[in-house]
């Protein structure tokens, strides 16, 4: 089985190396190939998504991908920034589902701003769609406004939209993912104010139809983004749209602590996917040693779970982070006092060693 190695920019390149010693040191052996994306991809071929890099990622069978973006490209042609990368990736891979864990570790339960009885146990997972919504409607754009109280000033536009198969699919793997967990799903719209999301949200009550030993509510996104902050515990699945669930996933994400512990998978239907930390590039800490490297442990054993059938190497892993942790280990990002803080690359040896006992 291969897997194609993109470590991106920033921490991507720290972090992924982590992960790849942590996947050499199981029992299964995997080729790994590594290709520049992002900025990196920019600087070797002019492109944030060069020609080979999306071949190799193609032709894998899984994508470990770090993180892409630096504010120093900030001033490139949107076409040429590290982000559009991801973008590419998604498309041409036909990646349509994006899969975010927010769990909360016992022993990080202090790290969470909210108090502990509201957030210990966390265990809930935001499924946000990836290919649609005003992320890619068109048209789009910048334009003089053809009527109304501003017409003939400069309006910005974007076209928010859903194909119903785009609304099938992605509930579809939703009741079949709440179907192996809690068996609830929440659906977030705002259908109280858009037309697309009423749509939404009459297709989802339609596929529900075929799983009716999910529970199954609908909440408006404000609701829900208040519902996360108050009593999180309540969700067990949430699906969501594109723009809905880039925000929500972020703040359940921090209801964790750090955003440093929380993997991702984005699939297309046939369960190949892209394994990513849910955090950015943060080139605020890049090149010091201090970025935590166990959200893209964790994304590697979900790669394992879901791409790869590899179920048991993945409880292996995961294993292995949950001793790191209770050992008292902690990057700078979760650290408190009491534990030790460690850096990067210890971390991820420590993982290692907790994955050889
Ligand atoms: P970010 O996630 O990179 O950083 C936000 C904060 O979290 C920073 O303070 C950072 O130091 C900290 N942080 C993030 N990951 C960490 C880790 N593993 N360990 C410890 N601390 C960590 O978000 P940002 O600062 O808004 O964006 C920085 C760049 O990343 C931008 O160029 C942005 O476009 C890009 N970005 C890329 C992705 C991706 O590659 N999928 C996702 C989001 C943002």
């Amino acid at each position: 089985m291969k897997i194609a190695i993109l470590p991106g920019d920033g921490i991507g390149p720290e972090i992924v190396e982590q992960a790849v010693h942590v996947l050499n040191a199981l029992d299964e052996q995997f080729e790994m190939e590594i290709a520049p994306v992002g900025g990196a991809g920019y600087e070797a071929a002019g492109h944030p998504l060069p020609e080979a890099t999306l071949k190799l990622a193609q032709d894998a069978d899984a994508v470990l991908f770090g993180s892409v973006g630096d504010w120093k490209y900030d001033t490139l042609e949107r076409a040429l920034r590290p982000e559009q990368a991801i973008l590419g990736l998604r498309k041409n891979l036909k990646l349509f589902a994006n899969l975010r864990p927010a769990i909360l570790y016992p022993e990080l339960a202090g790290a969470s701003t909210l108090k502990p009885e509201v957030v210990s146990g966390l265990d809930i997972l935001i499924i946000r769609e990836l290919t649609g919504d005003i992320y890619f409607g068109q048209p789009r754009g910048v334009r003089e406004c053809p009527d109304g109280p501003f017409k003939g000033e400069r309006e910005g536009f974007d076209t928010m939209r859903y194909a119903e198969t785009e609304i099938r699919r992605i509930a579809h793997v939703a009741f079949q993912t709440a179907q192996k967990r809690g068996k609830r799903l929440t659906s977030v719209d705002k259908a109280n104010v858009l037309e697309t999301f009423q749509f939404w949200k009459d297709i989802v009550s339609d596929v529900h139809r075929e799983y009716p030993d999910v529970a199954l509510d609908h909440m408006y996104v404000d609701n829900a983004a208040m519902q996360l902050v108050r009593a999180p515990k309540k969700f067990d699945v949430i699906v969501t749209g594109n723009m809905f669930g880039d925000i929500l996933s972020d703040a359940a994400a921090m209801l964790t602590g750090s955003i440093g512990m929380l993997p991702s998978a984005s699939l297309d239907a046939n369960n190949k996917g892209l394994y990513e930390p849910s955090h950015g590039s943060a080139p605020d800490i890049a090149g010091k040693g201090i970025a935590n490297p166990l959200a893209t442990i964790l994304s590697a054993a979900m790669m394992l779970r879901y791409s790869l059938n590899k179920a048991e190497q993945a409880d292996r892993i995961e294993a292995a982070v949950k001793a790191v942790l209770a050992q008292g280990l902690r990057t700078p990002d979760i650290y408190e006092a009491g534990t030790a803080k460690v850096g990067t690359a210890e971390m991820g040896q420590a993982v290692v060693a907790a994955l050889a006992r």
